[in-house]
């Protein structure tokens, strides 16, 4: 038998950690969490032993102190405590702070992430609700940079998105059914969507004729659970970077965390 590479080791040793996590995530749902536990210490003894990261959505779920896999509102609470997001397991009490601004390379944007997710977070301290979070964080996003031009949130209700608030031209598309044009699709996949060009797209649905690019960021609870999206659209070919996405993610989870 051929010897494996390292690399290969570490894709077999992804897919048992994404099975192990699978197997937490059922287990969780059971009253008793002890094989949920156990499934979930496996899990990251796997990605330890291989140098396999943890999927990201699951980099949370699991209590650093005790071990035991965190379901938010069951097991564990998540709460805005002096100006950043928390998340403390009811088992041992460990409380875990999310950090907001950790790459030093990225730090002008991830600043600037920080200070929009700083300033919702006070926000919800101070008793907003989620519809003024939600405005108030498309209105922070919009002012981020000059590059994007239409931006808006939707919120997923059912099987369609809807347009939750919006700063730009006025859109047709209210509602869009999940697995439809750039919006639905990122939903159906289950993933972040950036589109250079629109015009390379087969099926469109253009907002209006002069934007030329697009990206869609997934809004998701600390749970994964997919909440909505942040959709940018813009006037130039390609005016949406990797540290866009990244910017607008970190944006997005603080938002996720905050409207659930
Ligand atoms: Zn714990």
């Amino acid at each position: 038998m051929r010897h494996k590479s390292k690399g290969e080791m570490r894709d077999i040793a992804k897919e048992r950690i994404a099975i192990l996590l699978d197997l937490a995530e059922q287990e969780s749902k059971k009253p008793d969490m002890g094989r949920a536990k156990r499934y979930a210490e496996l899990a990251r003894k796997i990605s330890m032993r291989y140098q396999a990261g943890m999927p990201l959505e699951y980099k949370r779920r699991i209590c650093k102190k005790c071990g035991a896999f965190l379901v938010f509102g069951k097991n564990a609470t998540v709460r805005t405590l002096d100006g950043a997001v928390s998340i403390k397991c009811g088992g041992c009490g460990n409380i875990v702070r999310l950090p907001f601004s950790r790459e030093t390379k990225e730090r002008r944007s991830a600043s600037a992430a920080s200070r929009i997710c700083k300033k919702i977070i006070l926000m919800k301290e101070k008793g907003a609700s989620a519809d003024e979070i939600l405005k108030e964080s498309v209105r922070l996003i919009r002012a981020a940079t000059g590059r994007f031009n239409w931006t808006g949130i939707y919120l997923l209700k059912g099987d369609a998105l809807e347009l939750h608030n919006y700063i730009g031209r006025p859109t047709e598309h209210t509602t869009i059914k999940t697995g439809v044009g750039v919006c639905g699709t990122a939903v159906a996949q289950k993933r972040n969507i950036n589109v250079p060009d629109v015009s390379k797209v087969q099926n469109y649905l253009a907002c209006s004729v002069e934007t030329k690019s697009e990206i869609v960021v997934l809004i998701k609870a600390p749970d994964g659970r997919i909440l909505g999206q942040i959709d940018i659209d813009s006037d130039k070919r390609g005016a949406f970077l990797q540290r866009d996405e990244r910017f607008l993610q970190k944006v997005a989870d603080c938002i996720g965390a905050l409207i659930t």
